[in-house]
């Protein structure tokens, strides 16, 4: 009984604190919903640099073979500086010579 009657003047003093300072709390919630939308957006940004930094650092080869464009971390190469796109170019590149 003792702890119910704590509880009740506790949640009649929180009452009392929030309707009294419900502005603050209320711009107080509304700032940090801007703030975690913020970063939110600030970590996407991030990423999409990120992103292209990865891109830009990876250089486009051309396939000795067929021509393709492909990026040189999935290109095959024999010799340096002569890529193929793939297995089958590589095979065939070198069964013509
Ligand atoms: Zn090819």
């Amino acid at each position: 009984m003792k702890w119910l009657i704590l509880l009740l003047l506790v949640g009649i003093a929180g009452v009392l604190i929030a309707t009294r300072f419900r502005r603050q709390i209320q711009t107080g919630i509304y700032l940090w919903r801007m703030f975690t939308k913020m970063r939110q957006m600030s970590q996407t940004d991030e990423k999409r640099i990120e992103q292209k930094a990865n891109s830009k650092e990876v250089p486009l080869v051309r396939c000795a073979r067929c021509g393709t464009w492909i990026p040189q971390t999935k290109a095959l190469n024999l010799r340096s500086k002569v890529f193929y796109c793939s297995a089958n170019c590589m095979e065939t590149a070198v069964k013509v010579g």
